[in-house]
């Protein structure tokens, strides 16, 4: 099982996939055949009036999931006005109510698992393992936020001052803060967001992905449940380029957190700036395009997994993927071996089966684009491996883990985000270019490092300009609490999801000085 049925939690103990899933597996089919409803939610309606669709599953297109009612600018406005008006009352709750309602939304989560991890089979085409990881995060990121808020949320500090006078400096939210979040973590990224922005004491419009409408439709019904105030939060499905733009084009935004690709957070960052009104801060965490740089010191097995595992894992859906393995010269030809013996046994398959390692891509489109990269590779790169893609499969949104053997780095012209890996051959003379390279691609999200010399290890963390650096490991799966994460430059502008410093980026700071 080269993904391991094994992972640790936060708190660094293995647990067994395997023990997690089996005791829901009939309540898991129970859910399989139903049909969902969603769409936008305002004001704790379920929107019913506009464009109507059909949700189909990633893995099998004949497969009806259910259907969702999405928004336009009309109910844009209507949500922005009813969480306007619901600030003020919120943001003066106690950060410990607030903190207790994402609590009670991590209890709901874990209490619904079997449905959600039905919803994230059918709608996201993610297999067991991801849906349970997906899960965990989500719950994960309630508690944290909720331990974190209670930490520098609920009192002020007290600032030194001149006898007669008290000085205080504290957090309080900003006002309506628009979360926008993508497919590839519908459930824990979604959450990680809203969550954040609302135990600051923020309401919230949160826009998902057009993709994942009915995850984040079932995740807002649970927020209500769990005591998150109607009015406090709501939910804007609909197409980017409408309820979007709408939502960075008005004013009373103030502020918006984006997961999602480069392009997008630097047209969210160009609506933010030409707005009348306040200056919003954005958070984003976008693209990258990854590496791992792997020298002759470093132990073949263990390198192979980990590199089928950050490049492979998810279908290669995540922005913390390994894109470009970077291997050294003299040990090229083994490890290409294993790569090659690793790709064999990855099974592609129904996502909702124990033994399926690699689920389909998000929809047509993204098997388009990651064809259409094939085709060039194929041409312009050398073919290492492509594992095989199984008869029955026929117009599912599948694509086979393929690695082509490229020059550099700077053959690529943009992350491509799927199962695709581009391995670069270097001389043990040419580390610094390697790190030069690397830097030249603007972005700064994940790296991995595998060698047994520390001073080599050392040499490459201290001069690459990335966000999370691992070392002699994978590099995705970043833990909340453990492994805070997001990139610099074109990845993105900080603060780290999961990190001790997230919140503090949806508050605003104030001081209260009092003559006494
Ligand atoms: N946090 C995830 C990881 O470490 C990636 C998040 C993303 O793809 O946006 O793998």
């Amino acid at each position: 099982d080269i993904f391991g049925a094994e992972r640790k939690n936060s708190s660094g103990i293995n647990i067994d996939i395997r023990s997690q899933w089996q005791p829901f597996s009939a309540q898991i089919n129970t859910f399989m055949t139903r049909q969902w409803r969603g769409g936008a939610i305002i004001n704790g309606e379920l929107v019913s009036e506009g464009k109507s669709l059909e949700i189909r599953s990633p893995y099998q297109q004949r497969t009806l999931v259910g259907q969702v009612c999405w928004t336009d600018e009309i109910g844009v406005k209507k949500a922005i006005d009813s969480a306007h008006s619901a600030f003020a009352q919120w943001n003066s709750t106690s950060v410990e109510a607030r903190a207790l309602c994402l609590e009670k939304m991590a209890d709901l989560m874990e209490s619904n698992t079997p449905e959600l991890i039905a919803l994230c089979h059918l709608e996201a085409g993610k297999i067991i393992q991801d849906s349970i990881d997906e899960i965990r995060e989500a719950v994960d990121f309630c508690r944290y936020y909720a331990t974190q808020a209670r930490t520098h949320f609920a009192d002020a500090l007290v600032m030194p001052g001149p006898t007669g006078e008290s000085n205080e400096l504290y957090l309080q939210g900003r006002g309506v803060f628009a979360c926008i979040s993508p497919w590839n973590f519908p459930l824990a990224i979604f959450i990680g967001q809203v969550a954040a922005a609302l135990v600051a004491g923020n309401t919230v419009i949160a826009k998902p992905a057009e993709q994942t409408t009915l995850i984040a439709s079932r995740a807002v019904e649970l927020l209500h449940q769990a005591g998150i105030p109607k009015d406090v939060l709501h939910l804007l499905a609909g197409e980017g380029s409408v309820v979007g733009n709408a939502i960075t084009q008005d004013e009373r935004i103030a502020g918006v957190a984006f997961t999602g690709s480069t392009d997008t957070a630097l047209r969210i960052n160009r609506s933010l700036a030409n707005r009348t009104g306040a200056i919003a801060p954005l958070i984003a965490e976008t693209g990258g395009q990854n590496a791992m740089i792997v020298d002759s010191t470093a132990l073949p097995e263990q390198v192979i997994k980990d590199v089928v595992q950050s490049a492979f894992k998810s279908a290669g859906q995540r922005c913390s993927a390994l894109r470009v393995l970077y291997l050294q010269e003299d040990v090229a030809p083994r490890m290409l071996e294993l790569l090659k013996g690793a790709m064999a046994e990855l099974t592609l398959g129904d996502p909702s089966l124990h033994e399926t390692d690699i689920g389909p891509v998000i929809d047509t489109n993204a098997q388009s684009m990651l064809r259409n990269h094939i085709e060039k590779m194929r041409q312009d790169a050398t073919l290492i491996y492509e594992t095989a893609i199984p008869a029955i499969f026929g117009s599912e949104c599948f694509i086979a883990p393929v690695a082509f053997k490229i020059d550099s780095m700077a053959q690529l012209e943009s992350e491509n985000f799927g199962p695709v890996l581009h391995v670069v051959t270097y001389k043990a003379s040419e580390l610094d270019q390697v790190i030069e390279e690397i830097n030249n691609s603007g972005y700064g999200l994940t790296l991995g490092i595998h060698t047994r010399n520390e001073t080599t290890a050392n040499y490459i963390d201290r001069h690459v300009r990335i966000g999370n650096v691992y070392i002699n490991r994978n590099q995705i799966g970043a833990t909340v609490g453990v492994q805070p994460f997001g990139g610099q430059g074109l990845s993105g502008t900080g603060p780290k999801a999961g990190g001790p410093r997230y919140l503090f980026r949806f508050a605003t700071e104030r001081t209260r000085t009092i003559n006494t």
